[in-house]
């Protein structure tokens, strides 16, 4: 007797139960469907390059410009650290896709301080300034980035030379380097989501790319070769807690584009003996691609 009246109820309850499972299950597919897809379906891919002169610990050129000279050495060693913060930073927001490449002149990496989880690209003769830069990355980051020529506080500023004090406009606004490498990543539709260096090249990335590219600054500039140095376990931790940012922001972070053609302007100095003053010199032109920015 109560079996047989039992029994209908119970089968209402696992029928409701059943019915609270499966709607459950289709809530939970449903959320999975708006939220995973992005980060599942679509690999990020970061493409990272780097210089020294904003590295943390680097303030004066006989660190950045000297070849062989121990401090020289040193700074590399703090690039490295640098790096490998970030790395870090992007791995633990799921990034796994990471090219770093070695933008300093002299070229700055130490092979067996490399952070494991990224692809390391070092040495020269490339074919271009951001080599295997192409429309499949997602965001661009300026590691150990310097403020253009003639930064009053910007440690070791220049503008591709240090030595002949290279100035470029485009279109009429003055570049650095920032401003130099984003337009060919913008050609490829792609952000720069992070820049790193000293207050003044976080100041002037704000500028050029925004308040979403995230900037960190490992020090403050008092002059070109003085500086407040930030101490490297705090240096450190910011630039994997502003990489972590930075992959959020993504959405929100547009790629920086010049339009075409572009008005260019170029100064700099050119010495008559070694040890003269240099004469100004300036040189007005017409860029027509803009992955030809750095020929002019
Ligand atoms: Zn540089």
């Amino acid at each position: 007797m109560n079996d047989r009246t039992n029994q209908p109820k119970s089968a209402a309850r696992r029928a409701t139960r059943a019915g609270i499972f499966s709607f459950n299950f289709i809530a939970l597919l449903f959320i999975l469907a708006c939220f995973v897809p992005p980060l599942v379906a679509v690999p990020l891919r970061i493409y990272i390059v780097t210089d020294l002169e904003g590295a943390s610990g680097v303030y004066k050129f006989a660190q950045t410009r000297e070849p062989g000279h121990p401090l020289g050495e040193k700074a590399k060693e703090y690039l490295m650290g640098d790096i490998a913060a970030v790395v870090r930073g992007l791995r633990s927001a799921n990034v796994f896709d990471i090219v770093v490449i070695d933008g300093h002149g002299s070229q700055a990496f130490i092979p067996h301080l490399m952070e494991p989880g990224a692809r390391y690209i070092t040495g020269k003769p490339r074919p271009g300034p951001l080599t295997g830069l192409d429309d499949s990355f997602t965001g661009l980051i300026q590691l150990g980035a310097h403020a253009m020529m003639g930064t009053p506080d910007g440690v070791l500023c220049h503008t591709q030379s240090s030595r002949s004090e290279n100035r470029y406009w485009y279109n009429g606004i003055e570049s650095g380097e920032l401003a130099q490498c984003a337009p060919i990543a913008g050609h490829y539709g792609i952000p720069t989501i992070m820049v790193t260096g000293d207050e003044a090249t976080c100041r002037e990335a704000t500028k050029f790319f925004g308040p979403d590219c995230v900037a960190v600054a490992v020090k403050r500039g008092i002059s070109r070769e003085a500086a407040e140095l930030y101490p490297f376990d705090e240096t450190h931790q910011a630039l994997y807690e502003g990489a972590r940012r930075a992959v959020a922001a993504i959405p929100k972070c547009k790629p920086y584009k010049l339009s075409l053609p572009i008005q260019a302007k170029k100064e700099y100095l050119v010495f008559d003996s070694p040890s003269g003053k240099g004469r100004r010199i300036s040189k007005e032109g017409t860029i027509e691609d803009v992955l030809k920015l750095m020929n002019f």
